[in-house]
């Protein structure tokens, strides 16, 4: 997947604005090239898991529709863990399967980490990020 610094930037700093919770938000672009970051809500409210606000998901998804995109990918972050998809994040992304997965890790706060999955039937495998 290809993407800006700057989006890239929006995701740490969503990340860590929504300390000590795990923040969540939605990847609109075009033919597998990032070009928009929607913060959402999440739901749970936790630094355990993270789950899109369902009124928010609606609204994000007509806006990333409404301009043009698809959905590409999903974002979420981990306060205190790697960069890599939980079994809880495995079993979420049963339902939807053809997004990525993108994770940034606040683990060394110093240093955030942000790497892309895909998840499909419970297997995970790691996708570039061209930034840039
Ligand atoms: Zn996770």
């Amino acid at each position: 997947m290809r993407i800006s610094q700057e989006l890239i930037d929006e995701i740490v700093a969503h990340s860590r604005d929504d300390l000590p919770n795990e923040c969540c938000g939605l990847i609109g672009g075009v033919d597998g090239t990032a070009a928009s970051v929607h913060r959402a809500r999440n739901a749970a409210a936790t630094w355990l898991r993270y789950e899109l606000h369902p009124s928010d998901q609606i609204r994000i998804m007509n806006t990333i529709e409404d301009d043009g995109e698809e959905l590409v990918g999903i974002y979420h972050s981990h306060t205190k863990s790697e960069a890599y998809p939980s079994q809880t994040d495995i079993n979420l992304a049963e339902n939807w399967p053809d997004p990525l997965y993108l994770i940034c890790s606040l683990e060394n706060s110093d240093e955030p980490i942000v790497r892309a999955f895909a998840i499909r039937d419970g297997a995970v495998e790691e996708v570039e990020l061209h930034v840039g």
